[in-house]
């Protein structure tokens, strides 16, 4: 078997096992020495490696295959290599940013809204994002192993929680678990009448494509109506293997919509964001968020100035096929729900924080410098 390091395939033998998801898993590079083989680690990547409390590298085969080998501002390379900011506390950044914890009636299930809850079903993620809003990844907040007493606790409560249409199975990447453990998973829930649409918000497709299987794809379309939400954040993403997943779950009658999170220096480019709706619509994925980064510990790197996202954003209306422009969204800090961001939502801002409403009418704060140095690249 090859090593590690060599992430495409070297001849028949190595291309079927490259093919396999449960392979992609059980390669995935962690370490300096692992990534350094295949890519010329810069300075920062190499310190980013040896900083204390480093939240968990991990870079499946296929994924580090997407990286430019030489450029450290690589859209994917920054996206899963660690940087020393990572450990560091931005303004106003927290450890649990949505206040998750506080909107958690049982351990694995979030309720933040009345007509649909998120579970936290997987622990594990193929590839470890760095901008990711859950990185804390405490075990005493997942559903754990997902079939025990956990699974019975979430259908009981939610067979009382009659308001509730829609369950959003996330995670961690629900898409690690076994399909057995997630037909178990979607049949559980099924025997609650009153639940219409469940999700699946993965980033499997973008990360580890091979794991969208013929198989896969019959336990989720068996559990319809089915929405897979992915998070393709750069065009790069777009492969013709995360092509071939997509089409998969498409022709199996599963709608696919597409939740980027807004990232400074890596798709913070009209014209990019442009490009990468674009691609999703071409593989029939429609662009539903672009997410404000939310304020999680050691973010600060990635943020954009809200100012600068909301003309982002709306410069893509006219330019872009409508079916391509998806919603600007902040999540409140502290769970207060998503606002679609446009200048009305704004009601007040200081130097160091911007004031929006929510759609129960609370005011929250969320830390935006203002920074006119970290402009986006909005329009010629
Ligand atoms: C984002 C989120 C949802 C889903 O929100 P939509 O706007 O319907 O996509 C539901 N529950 C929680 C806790 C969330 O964070």
């Amino acid at each position: 078997m090859r090593g590690p390091g060599k992430p495409r395939a070297q001849n028949a033998h190595d291309h079927v096992q490259a093919r396999d998801w449960r392979w992609q898993l059980s390669h995935r590079l962690r370490s300096a020495r692992e990534l350094g083989a295949s890519l010329e680690l810069s300075e920062t990547e190499r310190a980013g490696f040896e900083v204390k409390g480093l939240p968990p590298v991990a870079v499946t085969p296929y994924y580090l295959s997407l990286m430019d080998p030489v450029d450290p501002r690589c859209p994917i390379r920054l996206q899963a290599l660690p940087h020393p900011q990572d450990v560091a506390r931005g303004a106003g950044e927290r450890e649990d940013p949505l206040g998750e914890r506080e909107r958690s009636p049982l351990p694995g299930l979030i309720h933040r809204y009345p007509d649909r809850v998120v579970l936290l079903v997987a622990a594990d993620c193929p590839v470890m994002c760095r901008h990711c809003n859950r990185r804390r990844r405490d075990p005493r907040e997942l559903l754990g192993a997902s079939l025990g007493p956990g699974m019975e606790g979430a259908v009981s409560y939610l067979r009382g929680a009659t308001g509730v249409r829609e369950v959003i199975l996330s995670g961690g990447d629900p898409l690690t678990l076994e399909d057995a453990a997630l037909e178990e998973i979607l049949g559980r829930l099924r025997t609650v009448p009153h639940l219409e649409v469940l999700r699946v918000h993965t980033r499997a497709p973008v990360t580890c494509p091979m794991r969208v299987t013929d198989d896969l794809t019959r336990v989720l379309a068996a559990a319809g109506p089915l929405y897979v939400i992915t998070q393709f954040n750069h065009p790069k993403e777009v492969t013709p293997e995360a092509a071939l997943a997509c089409g998969r779950l498409a022709d199996a009658g599963l709608p696919l919509a597409n939740q980027s999170v807004l990232l400074r220096g890596v798709n913070s480019d009209g014209g990019l964001l442009a490009d990468l709706s674009r691609a999703l619509l071409g593989v029939r994925v429609r662009p539903y968020y672009l997410f404000q980064l939310d304020p999680v510990l050691g973010s600060e790197r990635f943020r954009t100035p809200i100012e600068a996202s909301m003309e982002l954003v709306s410069g893509l209306r006219g330019r872009l096929s409508g079916l391509g422009i998806p919603t600007l969204a902040l999540d409140a800090p502290g769970g207060f729900g998503k606002v679609a961001m446009a200048r009305s939502a704004v009601v007040a801002r200081t130097r160091t924080t911007v004031t929006v409403r929510t759609w129960q009418g609370d005011l929250v704060d969320y830390p935006d410098t203002g920074d006119p140095d970290l402009t986006c690249q909005a329009w010629p």
